[in-house]
């Protein structure tokens, strides 16, 4: 189709992206998979890539499971990545905390968010509370009720929690309203997501939101487009920035992530934007590159 056509002229300057990149940073949901299937071509084009020279690390802001966890999503898929080319949001909001001393200060973490950001605060041995065990609770609202609070949380870190209640709003509330120097940290701020294919549904943005909205605080957020993950890779693994292109679907997460941050960039068309959002005049976030998906970008040009 005519679609089609225009696609692949403006990718024809990608052939020469491949020399001038020693590293490519993939996005997940919508670049490798879409909810839990593998996109077609995708592990025989990361194997292309690997026979190429080239690194790689796979990055999403989904912060509902571990790294360990997304390990074993890659298994399933049939994708062999080892843990360590991994990094989730909720690894990102581990690493912050790092970072940060955070475990010198004998404070606790209040978790409104899932089993991922539990399991990456167990690792590095943080203590920490609330999470799924909050999912079924209330606060007493009647004549006097008043829910108590810990003192010694220092931080509340808010991801992704299908179980969000009032209950969790309220304690998040007052340890950061109510505790001296307690930290706001948002794993992402994702407005939507694919969870079905059928409809877009109320990402992280909506939980960040609504402690947004009783604080008057703003997050530091850990996820893409905030340069964290960037600045931990280039440190820990001492990668040089001009040499890496973020390859993501998305243009208010990955594309600002790579142009915020000195990267190359690629938009792929194989998740939540198209190709008529990428090119209207409202948009303001523009990649180097885009193609359908990662699999007709890197095609083999003996085939
Ligand atoms: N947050 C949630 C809850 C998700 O389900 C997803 C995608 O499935 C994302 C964020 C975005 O993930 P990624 O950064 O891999 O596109
Ligand atoms: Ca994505």
């Amino acid at each position: 189709t005519s679609l089609n056509a225009n696609v692949l002229k403006l990718t024809e300057p990608a052939k020469d992206l491949l020399p001038d990149v020693d590293v490519f940073i993939f996005d997940c949901d919508g670049v490798i998979w879409r909810g839990d299937s593998v996109i077609e071509g995708i592990p025989e084009t990361l194997e292309k890539l690997r026979a190429l020279g080239k690194k790689m690390y796979f990055v999403t802001n989904n912060s509902t499971k571990s790294r360990k966890g997304y390990k074993k999503k890659f298994d399933s898929l049939g994708l062999d990545v080892p843990a360590e080319e991994i990094f989730s949001s909720s690894f990102a909001a581990a690493a912050y905390l790092e970072q940060t001393n955070f475990k010198e200060s004998g404070k606790k973490v209040y978790v409104v968010g899932e089993i991922g950001i539990q399991e990456e605060l167990d690792l590095i041995g943080v203590p920490h509370f609330g999470g799924p065990e909050d999912g079924g609770k209330q606060p007493d609202m009647g004549p006097g009720g008043a829910l108590p609070h810990d003192s010694d949380v220092g931080a509340v870190i808010v991801g992704f929690d299908r179980n969000i209640n009032y209950y969790k709003i309220q304690y998040a509330q007052l340890c950061i309203n109510e505790n001296p120097g307690c930290e706001f940290i948002a794993t992402n701020t994702d407005a939507v997501t694919h969870l079905t294919d059928a409809q877009e549904w109320a990402g992280n943005g909506s939980m960040v939101g609504a402690i947004k909205g009783c604080t008057g605080q703003e997050p530091t957020v850990v996820g893409k487009p905030s340069p964290l993950m960037i600045d931990y890779l280039c440190s820990k693994l001492g990668l040089d920035k001009g040499r890496i292109c973020m390859v993501g679907d998305r243009l208010d997460t990955d594309i600002l992530f790579g142009t915020d941050n000195g990267l190359k960039s690629l938009l792929v068309l194989s998740g939540v934007t198209t190709e008529e959002k990428l090119l209207s005049q409202e948009n303001t976030i523009t990649p180097d590159y885009y193609a359908d998906s990662i699999v007709d970008f890197f095609v083999d040009e003996n085939a």
